[in-house]
């Protein structure tokens, strides 16, 4: 039996980053079952030619240049009391510490015709190549259900190879967990605007077909004709052959502590197999990203060196791109927030570049603060540039406590090409509003 210092079961971001942060200080093993870890938020571009499928594959040297050992195989049963975790190929591997990172998967929702052909969701290589196959095959309706990121850009990319593609959503605006009604306005008007067909607060009820999907019905009565539908609906930890073992599992993950170390002695889960609290409230939310899978492995990787760091919690900044627009959130949604703190919303809006330049375009940018400390609980952008550094700037806000009144003072850069005139910046114009707004 081969035994590692560290065994690390997942090959996506969370474990690649334990690895390379780890190096050849410990002896690693890296295990996985599929032939490529891929670079999943590239797949939609493949759809539409943007890329070829080849760049998003990940070459296995990410992880053996680092001195690790990758093992193709798939765990499924852990015996944590004798430190061996037995795999498929029938293969056991001791541990000293062992750290799961195995991820989430789509959700497939338990819907009357989801066994017909041409009901997927998205994550996997496999999902990907059967996708390009249907679309190369001259599919004429196709639907995507769920508006969040990855359904809006899978439905423009679809949309992009000139299929009619519907986009089905059973809330009231697309990307719900990111954007607020105003802001989410704009990017359905582009969505509209592209062509593609969409259906927002209506539930999918039911799948038609022989044994290929015909049509779906929604919960108005509408059918839709389509032939392959796409479910973009969620993530579930990918924790099932653990379910009968002494690890502690929640609804949405793994439990861990912000050392990322389960109940059980030298046994650690990062990435999207775990569950775990939001940096603002303190409560349990979802953050099924690779932002913060990454920032999970670096903190683990850190402590299995040695040092003490604690991981911060989920804060969510994420974007995506709609038509011509680029858009983006972190922290709480109005909504959210309002349903814990007495808040105000303050807007800025400018143009990307000095107002005189002939490509300067809109950008528009939303803080949400806490009245009571006046502290910045989240934002949202939306531009005809791309915005995950100035989401990424609410976040730093948000993450480190700023309140409004600092804000005001903070010193940024300004060039004609770049940014607004040097007399105004979009956070300090937000943070102005929101003083204005809390003080009047
Ligand atoms: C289409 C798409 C677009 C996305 N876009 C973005 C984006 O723009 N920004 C962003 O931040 N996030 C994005 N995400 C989310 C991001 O990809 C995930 O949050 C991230 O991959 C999680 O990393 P992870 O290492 O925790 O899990 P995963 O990447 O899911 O990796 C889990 C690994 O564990 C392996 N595994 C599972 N079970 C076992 C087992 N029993 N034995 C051995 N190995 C096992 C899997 O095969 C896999 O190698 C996107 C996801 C998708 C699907």
């Amino acid at each position: 039996m081969n035994k590692y210092d560290i065994l690390i079961i997942g090959g996506g971001p969370a474990g690649i980053t334990l690895t390379k942060n780890i190096k050849n200080k410990r002896n690693i093993g890296i295990m996985r079952p599929e032939d490529h870890s891929m670079i999943y938020c590239a797949m939609p571009y493949v759809i539409e030619d943007l890329l070829p499928y080849e760049k998003t594959l990940k070459t296995d040297s990410i992880v053996t240049e680092t001195g690790a050992d990758l093992i193709r195989d798939l765990a499924v049963e852990i015996d944590f009391e004798n430190k061996i975790v037995k795999t498929e190929k029938d293969d056991n591997y001791g541990y000293n510490d062992l750290i799961i990172a195995t991820g989430a998967d789509p959700i497939l929702p338990p819907i009357k015709g989801v066994e017909l052909d041409g009901v997927m969701t998205f994550k996997s290589e496999k999902d990907l190549k059967k996708i390009l196959s249907i679309v190369n095959s001259g599919v004429e309706n196709v639907s995507v259900v769920g508006a969040g990121a990855i359904g809006i850009e899978l439905a423009q990319a679809l949309n992009e190879k000139g299929i009619n593609t519907n986009l089905i959503d059973m809330m009231p605006t697309v990307l719900p967990n990111m954007l607020d009604k105003d802001i989410a306005e704009e990017a359905e008007a582009e969505l509209k605007e592209l062509g593609i067909n969409l259906n927002l607060d209506k539930r999918v009820v039911e799948l038609k077909g022989d044994s290929s999907l015909e049509s779906i019905v929604l919960d108005n009565q509408d059918e839709i004709e389509s032939e392959l539908v796409i479910f973009a609906v969620g993530m579930k930890a990918n924790v099932d052959f653990l379910k009968d073992s002494s690890l502690e599992i929640a609804a949405d993950g793994i439990l861990v502590n912000e050392k990322m170390e389960t109940n059980i002695e030298d046994v650690y889960a990062v990435g999207d197999c775990v569950q775990f609290e939001s940096g603002i409230t303190d409560e349990v939310i979802s953050g099924k990203l690779a932002t913060n899978a990454v920032a999970m492995g670096r903190v683990l990787a850190a402590n299995l060196l040695g040092k003490k760091r604690k991981y911060q919690g989920f804060y969510n900044g994420a974007a995506t791109k709609v038509g011509g627009l680029y858009v983006g959130g972190t922290g709480l949604t109005e909504k959210l927030a309002a349903e814990k703190y007495d808040i105000i919303t303050a807007q800025a809006k400018f143009k990307t570049a000095f107002p005189i330049m002939p490509f300067a375009k809109d950008v528009k940018l939303k803080l949400i603060v806490n009245k009571a400390d006046r502290k910045v609980l989240g934002g949202q952008i939306i531009s005809g540039e791309p915005v995950t550094d100035k989401v990424d700037k609410i976040t730093m806000a948000v993450q480190y406590g700023l309140d409004v009144d600092q804000l005001l003072d903070f010193n940024y850069s300004s060039q004609p090409y770049q940014s607004f005139y040097p007399a105004h910046n979009l956070l300090v114009k937000a943070a102005e509003e929101a003083v204005k707004k809390i003080d009047s």
